[in-house]
């Protein structure tokens, strides 16, 4: 039984496929979203009727010329003013909140550092950051989204978070008894993932993939406009994926003794996966061992730029490292675009050719390059895959 105080039914049949066209495409003419949708003029009409009177959707003024003849078709449109939601990211040490439209622009970002990873912290957080997004809110905020590293059930139960040490935590009942919302939860990656196919750098392909690295390592898949997922991928299955080559081996060559000892002790027992290659705190690592001080990403990409030999070895070689990992994905899932994105994502334009080598060394002369796309490092904008996941579960519904 869901304890949802007032939840919100989602959307169903025709009425959905409306109101996502109108929302991930834009206002269309009426021609056009029956051509769409496969729905005659006179179905339209009364399929959209309930949802333009509800206020879901309205029509636009009528660009056609007064002379075109018959009847001047009005465009349809979502309405934007309706809804607000609320997006929450869960990191080991922040909440980060935004209120949203339902295609997930920000109107308001708030950052809050966690006192504690337990659950009952956690919550006080959130319904803090709730009660203050709402009482900016220009209307009642229609549902709070919360994702997170770990692994979910139900869009409500979260059964494993190890960055939180959570283990079985009711987490959308609790957020629901502590602000009143409808509460969907969720896996960040593939949160994000939807994110990025409806309203990110996924838009105008229906097959693609991202990856993200940072903290960890995350992946999702697109494939005919569907996220392909199932629930044992809130376990960050690729992070153990193995990069080790002949080149790579050359690379770590270059490097200072201390920083080989390294990348055989990255703690999972891998020479060269992809955690010890394209984690954040491995890359600190291996140039702190490798440069003898600390060493942030930051000033690591800056020393690479600047032409330091060992910083560039330790770029280069995540590089190199990485474009195996484009190759990978693009032989074994076929897509036609990779999304990159994650806190150090920065690697793949830094390291541009050292990526291109690995991917180029690991595909078939004649396969076409995936078109590669990055995405802003802020963490922060997360925030838009949570506000979405709550979007299409409460509003738009699942089919
Ligand atoms: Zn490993």
């Amino acid at each position: 039984m869901t304890t949802s105080p007032a939840a919100p039914r989602p959307l169903q049949g025709h009425a959905r496929a409306i109101v996502r066209a109108l929302l991930v495409d834009g206002p269309r003419s009426r021609t056009d979203l029956a051509t769409q949708l496969d729905l005659s003029a006179g179905s339209l009409t009364r399929l959209s009727k309930p949802l333009i009177e509800d206020g879901i959707i309205n029509e636009q003024p009528s660009t056609e010329q007064p002379a075109s003849i018959g009847r001047p078709s009005v465009p349809l449109a979502f309405n934007h003013t309706r809804y607000r939601f609320i997006g929450i990211k869960l990191t080991k040490t922040h909440a980060y909140a935004a209120l949203t439209l339902a295609d997930a622009r920000i109107e308001q970002l708030l950052t809050r550092e966690l006192p504690s990873t337990a659950p009952e912290d956690c919550i006080h957080i959130i319904a803090n950051l709730v009660k203050t997004l709402s009482a900016a809110s220009a209307v009642p905020p229609h549902a709070v989204g919360i994702t997170l590293g770990g692994h979910v059930t139900n869009y409500r139960h979260v059964t494993h978070a190890d960055h939180l040490d959570w283990n079985d935590v009711p987490l959308a009942q609790l957020v629901e008894q502590a602000t009143s919302l409808p509460t969907v939860v969720a896996n960040d990656i593939e949160a994000h993932t939807e994110s990025t196919l409806w309203f990110g750098e996924g838009v105008g392909t229906q097959t693609f993939a991202l990856f993200t690295l940072g903290a960890g390592i995350g992946y999702g898949l697109i494939t005919h406009g569907q996220v392909v997922t199932n629930p044992e991928a809130g376990y960050s299955l690729l992070s153990h994926f193995p990069l080790e080559s002949a080149q790579i081996r050359a690379y770590e060559d270059q490097l200072a003794s201390t920083h080989k000892a390294r990348a055989f002790d990255s703690g999972c027992g891998h020479y060269a996966c992809a955690t010890s290659m394209l984690t954040l705190f491995e890359l600190e690592q291996r140039a702190a061992h490798t440069l003898g001080r600390p060493v942030s990403f930051q000033q690591l990409l800056a020393l690479a730029t600047a032409g330091d030999p060992q910083a560039q070895a330790i770029v280069d070689s995540s590089g190199y490292a990485l474009g195996t990992m484009f190759a990978a994905i693009t032989n074994l899932t076929l897509p036609q675009r990779i999304v990159v994105g994650g806190e150090a994502c920065e690697l793949a334009s830094v390291a541009r050719t050292a990526v291109l080598q690995g991917l180029h060394d690991h595909r078939d002369q004649r396969a076409t390059d995936p078109e590669i796309r990055l995405q802003d490092p802020d963490l922060a904008l997360w925030t838009r895959g949570a506000a979405v996941v709550a979007m299409h579960n409460t509003l738009v519904g699942r089919d």
